[in-house]
């Protein structure tokens, strides 16, 4: 007799969603084991903003999600556009350079819609208008970026709490502070079970099936230098101390096949001035994505990135890894009192430095070459555009002229003081190689072929995401495969 039907070995919202649909698909001795304790419970989940990207027809299908936002935001359903499955896509297909996985692309987009409906309807995780992450005020109106629309109530910690109040409705035991450590496979080569330790010792646990969905590997320097090579291992983490890519390393030993951009991550500009690992209770709130309508300048007082490429939500995952590759991983982000009423509410964690001239700006910041720093923005100046045709929600074309890098859109002269600046270093979220899987969520080995007993989902599936990432991507894939994964666990479970 095997200790469990399935072991889901973390925390997060891939875990839980998997116990939970392995619950509801007949297991009846599911597990999840969290290396962290109590208190540190949850993993990047919990920090997460909540953002859920998800296909869409009219904007009324969102009225299930959003029973009363109308009261809030009247005119709501009118003002938000269409996100159809060609969209979603088309923004997966170009952020990661075509790159990503088709087959989990189209499982990925196919499913969003239905298991987000899933988790609300059946986990009671309630949601709202992400209104601060995506939501620019236009007069009276809310314009939101398309896609982007929904969010968990109280974002991370809200679906955090949820996800673990549900599991304690269905009767999952929880079991904290015990970290997986290898997997344990019969003569068969079938994974039966995890050794783990606990909190009195190392402990063996048998199952029929085992879900892996501990994350990947954001929080282990020696790996972040091993894969995606010098500074990353000097780079602030967003999330959780905890993901250290035990499951992607436990895999690999038993012979799982890696997949996707080992060297790829998903990294924003945050707040210089916070710690290395993120602070639990201000969770995202370090984030400094509002770029696009400002320049950013690095030590050496030079821009180094077209600041408005592309609407925020498709260029901040990777221009964190910009600022991480500038002298002293630092840039400092301008702006002016023209568009100092866009900033995200995150930039009131810091106290900006202002001043009345750019000169007398530039004096106060942490830049190497000032001289260097005002030529820049006088040139910017002198290539940029007055306020006619500003349009902050979508690419208004307002472009410099004649700069290196140029600035494609929202690109406003300077000159409007007070001027203010804030820090920004490159903080890293999470990594994009993990391990290959089937359409049922079940881990291939190196011969291509399922390894029997093993399953994955969430951060730990390779393949999806390469060089970027379109905001709200990483909790919807992790709901989608983790269903999978609990439904097809608890069917493999059944069998053996
Ligand atoms: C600051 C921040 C903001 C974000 N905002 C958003 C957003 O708005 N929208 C979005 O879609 N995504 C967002 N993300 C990304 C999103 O949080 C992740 O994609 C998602 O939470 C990953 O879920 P997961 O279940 O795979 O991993 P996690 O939630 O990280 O869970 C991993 C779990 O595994 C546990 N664990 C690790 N090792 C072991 C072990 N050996 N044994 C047992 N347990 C182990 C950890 O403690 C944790 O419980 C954000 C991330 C961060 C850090």
């Amino acid at each position: 007799m095997r200790d469990f039907d399935v072991i889901v070995v973390g925390a997060g919202n891939a875990a839980l969603a998997a116990a939970n649909s392995a619950r509801e698909a007949g297991a009846d001795r599911v597990v999840v084991l969290e290396k962290a304790p109590e208190a540190e419970r949850g993993g990047n989940t919990h920090f997460s903003g909540g953002l859920l990207r998800i296909a869409y027809g009219a904007s009324r299908a969102l009225e299930p999600l959003l029973p009363d936002v109308e009261a809030r935001l009247p005119g709501f359903f009118d003002n938000v556009e269409p996100y159809t499955e060609e969209d979603f896509m088309s923004d997966l297909r170009r952020v990661t350079s075509d790159r990503t996985d088709p087959t989990l692309a189209r499982i990925l987009i196919g499913n969003s819609y239905e298991t987000i409906r899933w988790m609300h309807e059946t986990a009671g995780v309630p949601m709202e208008a992400a209104v601060s992450l995506a939501g620019i005020r236009v007069g009276n109106r809310v314009k939101f970026q398309k896609g982007a629309i929904v969010r968990a109530r109280q974002e991370g910690v809200g679906l955090s709490r949820r996800w673990f109040a549900h599991t304690e409705e269905n009767g999952i035991e929880v079991r904290y502070a015990t970290g997986a450590l290898s997997l344990i496979r019969d003569r068969r080569g079938r994974v039966v079970g995890v050794e783990a330790r606990t909190p009195t010792g190392i402990e063996e646990l048998s199952a029929r099936a085992v879900i892996l969905a501990c994350g990947g590997f954001e929080a282990n320097a020696q790996w972040r230098a091993q894969y995606l090579g010098a500074p990353w291992d000097h780079a602030k983490v967003r999330g959780s101390a905890h993901n250290q890519g035990d499951g992607l390393r436990m895999a690999l030993e038993a012979g799982a096949l890696p997949r996707g951009q080992w060297s790829g991550r998903h990294s924003t500009p945050i707040s210089n001035e916070w710690p290395d690992f993120a602070d639990r209770k201000r969770t995202d709130k370090s984030n400094r994505l509002s770029y696009p309508f400002g320049v950013m300048l690095n030590r050496a007082g030079r821009r180094f990135v077209d600041e408005g490429e592309d609407l925020g939500f498709y260029t901040y995952a990777k221009y964190g890894g910009e600022i991480l590759r500038q002298p002293g991983s630092l840039a400092w982000q301008i702006f002016d009192q023209k568009t100092i009423h866009l900033l995200e509410p995150r930039y009131r964690t810091s106290d900006p430095i202002t001043s009345d001239t750019l000169r007398g700006l530039v004096a106060q910041l942490d830049i190497d070459d000032q001289v260097q720093a005002l030529r820049t923005l006088d040139a910017y100046n002198e290539s940029a555009c007055g306020a006619a045709g500003f349009d902050p929600t979508v690419l208004d074309g307002l472009a410099t002229t004649g700069v290196e890098p140029p600035k494609s859109n929202w690109a406003l002269r300077l000159d409007a003081p007070p001027f203010v600046a804030y820090s920004a270093t490159g903080g890293i979220t999470f990594t994009f190689g993990g391990l290959a899987i089937d359409e049922d969520a079940r881990v291939l080995g190196t011969d291509w072929r399922p390894m029997p007993g093993l399953h994955t989902c969430g951060e730990m599936v390779g393949g999806l995401f390469h060089f970027n990432y379109p905001g709200g991507t990483g909790l919807v894939s992790g709901a989608v495969f983790g269903r999978i994964a609990g439904r097809t666990a608890a069917r493999d479970a059944a069998r053996v």
